[in-house]
């Protein structure tokens, strides 16, 4: 016996549009959207009337067009977390990429009135901060190892400890750089221990670079061994090669002082002897996303003026916002003005104070919250192991990832961590300007979170809960 083509129980794309009503400037998505809808229901042997496909093509379309780049709450406790962006930037530095939205002497001399340099603009005040000869700017960390390498040992040898060969994150393998580079990997001594007479070893008339890369992510103790920063620098120097340090978070600021592990400064690096210096302009430097490395004025020249630099250079926005941020260290005021380091200082007793304020107007509101110690972290590849004393507000009422994800639908969306299987919001990565913010965000999550929302245990208003999308 012969079925019916389920086929004929699909609408015409026509008719979906002419259901749907999509505007002029929407048409053409909404057909496409359409026809995959249609496709869709034509595999699962659908079916359907016009109105329904349009529905469920509208349905598609704002799925596609949701908006998933947002402006979040991070009380994760890692300050610098990688996948929400990193370090928040300073008023300061706002207001700087507002104002270099415009046109802007970018590569434009005010004095001369002609054509200027880019890189100069932060290169000063880069080389005064770190007491180094000359800098340069470009997109990223990942990219300043990159040029370092492809500008001063390309078709040469670099030579690493073993025990450096790291993996960052995200894929970036020093081994793959490096090769990308064009330069060639000599590894030297074993994960645990190197001496500098390992890298003496295999210096030759080949050799263009030492390369010293900073444990960003992981600790190796018990019996290690390394070189100083101060013989690789004079081999390289008797051997006329480069030694390139890559610092990874790169700091001006000493994190000793926070209670926290000693992180080698930037001008520490520098006095060492490297010839340059490598390290993000996102991480504990707090400003933009960008690579900077500062050095020696002859190398600095050859990563300024190699062709992958076109390539790799920053934006005017970056920047602008880089000089801002930068400005903050020359002028002493750091530590009250970039984020990352007003989270870095920010007391135990004050984090608990305002962890037992939140923790009040979330009871008060009929979420069941305590205020509980906790240990925060640096992170974004910056002091491994290391932690703080911090406090958080941990959520009850439901469970720990249904909590997560409705804290995840908030407005603005808060990203929690999970403390002993509960959902706690550690306040150390939020900025106390946006503590009402964040109460206003759970408030408004957790009471409209329906019938496991912990809003129901106290007085549960079913109209309340029927606000639910
Ligand atoms: C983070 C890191 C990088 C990469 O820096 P990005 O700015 O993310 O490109 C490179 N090297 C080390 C040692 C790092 O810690």
């Amino acid at each position: 016996m012969k079925r019916a083509d389920p086929r004929r129980a699909l609408p015409s794309v026509d008719a979906i549009l002419r259901a749907g009503h999509p505007s002029d400037a929407e048409r053409a998505r909404f057909t496409r959207t359409a026809r995959l809808v249609l496709a869709r229901a034509r595999a699962a042997r659908a079916s359907g009337d016009a109105a329904t496909f349009a529905a469920e093509t509208r349905a598609a379309l704002s799925e596609r067009e949701r908006l998933t780049l947002r402006s979040v709450i991070n009380a994760t406790g890692v300050v610098l977390q990688t996948n929400l962006g990193r370090a928040p930037l300073s008023p300061r530095a706002l207001a700087a990429i507002a104002a270099a939205a415009g046109a802007v002497s970018v590569e434009y001399d005010l004095v001369a009135g002609k054509r200027g340099e880019r890189h100069g603009h932060a290169a000063r005040l880069l080389a005064d901060l770190a007491s180094a000869e000359d800098a340069v700017v470009v997109n990223n960390n990942a990219a300043a190892v990159l040029l370092a390498l492809a500008a001063l040992a390309s078709r040469k040898e670099v030579i690493v400890a073993r025990g450096e060969l790291v993996e960052i994150g995200g894929g970036f393998r020093i081994p793959d750089v490096l090769r990308r580079s064009g330069a060639k990997l000599v590894e030297v001594g074993t994960t645990n221990r190197t001496y500098a007479r390992d890298y003496a070893g295999a210096i030759n008339e080949k050799t263009g670079a030492i390369l010293r890369v900073h444990a960003s992510n992981f600790k190796i103790t018990g019996f290690v061994a390394r070189a100083e920063g101060r013989e690789l620098a004079a081999l390289a120097r008797e051997h006329n090669v480069a030694f390139i340090h890559d610092l990874g978070s790169g700091t001006f600021l000493d994190t000793s002082r926070f209670g926290l592990g000693k992180e080698l400064t930037v001008g520490e690096a520098i006095r060492e002897g490297a010839d340059v210096v490598t390290f993000s302009g996102d991480k504990l430097l707090g400003g933009p996303q960008a690579g900077i490395a500062v050095g020696d004025a002859e190398r600095i020249a050859a990563l300024r003026s190699h062709p992958l630099m076109r390539a790799l250079r920053p934006d005017k926005l970056t920047i602008a916002a880089l000089l801002a941020t930068l400005a903050t260290y020359r002028d002493g005021t750091a530590e009250k003005e970039l984020p990352v380091w007003r989270m870095i200082a920010a007391s135990p007793r004050e984090i608990a104070a305002r962890a037992r304020s939140l923790a009040a107007a979330l009871t008060a509101a009929g979420i069941p919250a305590a205020s509980i110690e906790v240990r925060s972290t640096v992170g974004g590849g910056s002091l491994p192991e290391e932690t703080q004393p911090s406090s958080a507000v941990a959520i009850g009422g439901a469970p720990a990832t249904r909590l997560a994800q409705a804290l995840r639908s908030a407005d603005p969306p808060v990203i929690a961590r999970i403390v002993e299987e509960q959902v706690a919001l550690d306040l150390r990565s939020v900025l106390p300007e946006d503590d009402e913010v964040l109460a206003r965000a759970i408030i408004g999550a957790l009471a409209k979170g329906g019938a496991d929302g912990p809003s129901r245990n106290q007085n549960g208003p079913r109209a309340r809960t029927r606000r639910s999308v």
